[in-house]
């Protein structure tokens, strides 16, 4: 089997973990393995095909008709020892000094954004923030002419797995991909761009997905992978402001990441030991002002030197206003006479090194990934690997988008107890 993995959306610590855990089971159980650059961007550009013309190096990707020597000879895949990617990032630059090498997000990528990979490729990438192979937001996978070069570039790579690690919508692009896949081919067989057996041959993509999000946004799941991590960050930050409220007696109200879900905000606030939490599923009553100020109050009057108030970024009312960290520094200064700061933790929540868990969640979870490819046939369905009560689970690929989105629209609706009962992570076995 030929299994290709990639990153999507943003970025959230583990995620290399997930791609080495793919990798080095899928060598292990006697797959080729590739990595796609750039997310679904690098699926649908693909690897350029380049050839000699007139002295010149063109790009025949169009004419799909010649393969270039160079190309081959530099990249084509030998034993999986070989350190494949090394090559193609600190390659002899020959494509470059043509003007031909294509630049996404600072790397050099030399027109090639599908990957064979071998086993030191991703030697030690547990401990490695972020995602060295690349992600983006792909507007042309959003359309069916991106998806469909998508299919036509792996199906040329000989490609018949794809493991997908991103958020949810990420997970969306790869339900809707696999299930578009026997139209993708046929239009692709359609217009002589696959040959018929090409077309028997790739009938099929097994695609799994997994969840890496620091959010922990995703239903159906217990953890997404960098959310551990991002609530050390956030927990850090707090240990560090503490120190200097406590000092000069102040409050401060940290801003959190969650756009549609507090789940980073309740649990700092537990661990770092705030007076008040703003979240998306659970707004205060309006006006929601006095019930904060009662409680600082009542904390300052006990002895309290310094306040925290934590605003998750989609934080809202009742009456699903947002509710900003600016606004409620205002009022607490207004009202209660308090030195107030706010800080916004921003992206400092996504970066750096993946915490234990945010290596074994991922690990495990990507073993898993490639026994349920391995596992899997036409009549299986696409399945997202998740966690619950401590156990790495295989749910359908499509409930949990489905049911993640359910929660979304129960939060419009303001049924706040449905939504947290479906993105809790109660699921059908
Ligand atoms: P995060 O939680 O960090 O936002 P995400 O995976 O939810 O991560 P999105 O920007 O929603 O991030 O999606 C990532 C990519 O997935 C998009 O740029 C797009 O290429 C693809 N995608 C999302 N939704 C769809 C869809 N309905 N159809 C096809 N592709 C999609």
């Amino acid at each position: 089997m030929r299994i290709a993995v990639l990153t999507s959306g943003g970025d959230s610590a583990g995620m290399n973990a997930a791609v080495r855990a793919v990798v080095k089971t899928g060598i292990l159980k006697g797959c080729e393995v590739y990595v796609v650059r750039e997310g679904y961007e690098g699926l649908v550009r693909g690897n350029t095909e380049w050839a000699e013309a007139e002295g010149q190096r063109v790009n025949t990707s169009a004419t799909e008709s010649v393969k270039q020597e160079v190309e081959i000879n530099q990249y084509q895949a030998g034993s999986d020892n070989v350190n494949l990617l090394e090559n193609l990032r600190f390659g002899d630059g020959e494509l470059l000094k043509d003007g031909t090498s294509e630049f996404v997000g600072g790397r050099t990528l030399k027109g090639r954004y599908i990957v064979r990979v071998g086993w030191d490729d991703v030697r030690g990438w547990f401990s490695q923030g972020g995602t060295l192979i690349g992600t983006a937001r792909s507007m042309t996978f959003k359309t069916v002419e991106g998806r469909r070069a998508a299919a036509h570039n792996l199906v040329k790579e000989g490609i018949d797995a794809l493991v997908v690690c991103g958020g949810d919508g990420s997970l969306t692009g790869a339900d809707v991909f696999r299930r578009e896949w026997p139209d993708l081919l046929s239009n692709l067989y359609e217009t002589s761009l696959i040959t018929e057996e090409q077309l028997k041959k790739h009938g099929h993509l097994k695609i799994v997905g997994l969840v890496g999000s620091i959010d922990n946004d995703m239903s159906m799941t217990d953890l997404t992978i960098g959310a551990p991590t991002a609530l050390h960050r956030i927990c850090e930050a707090i240990d560090n402001i503490n120190s200097t409220a406590y000092s000069h007696s102040r409050a401060f109200v940290v801003e959190v990441m969650g756009r549609d879900c507090g789940w980073l905000a309740v649990l700092a606030g537990v661990a770092g030991g705030a007076d008040f939490v703003f979240i998306p599923e659970r707004p205060p009553q309006v006006p929601w002002e006095d019930a904060m100020c009662a409680e600082i109050h009542r904390h300052r009057e006990v002895g309290k030197r310094k306040t925290i108030v934590l605003v998750a970024e989609g934080a809202q009312d009742a009456d699903l206003n947002p509710i900003k960290a600016e606004y409620v520094k205002q009022v607490l200064s207004e009202r209660l006479g308090l030195d107030t700061r706010v800080t916004t933790l921003g992206h400092t929540q996504r970066g750096g090194r993946p915490c234990a868990l945010d290596r074994i969640l991922p690990t495990l979870q990507g073993v898993e990934a490639v026994n349920a490819l391995l596992e899997s046939d036409e009549s299986t369905p696409s399945y997202m690997i998740g966690l619950h009560e401590n156990k790495i689970v295989r749910v359908p690929l499509m409930e949990a988008v489905e049911q993640t989105r359910a929660v979304t629209r129960a939060v419009k609706a303001k049924d706040y107890d449905k939504a947290l009962e479906l993105r809790g992570s109660e699921f059908k076995e």
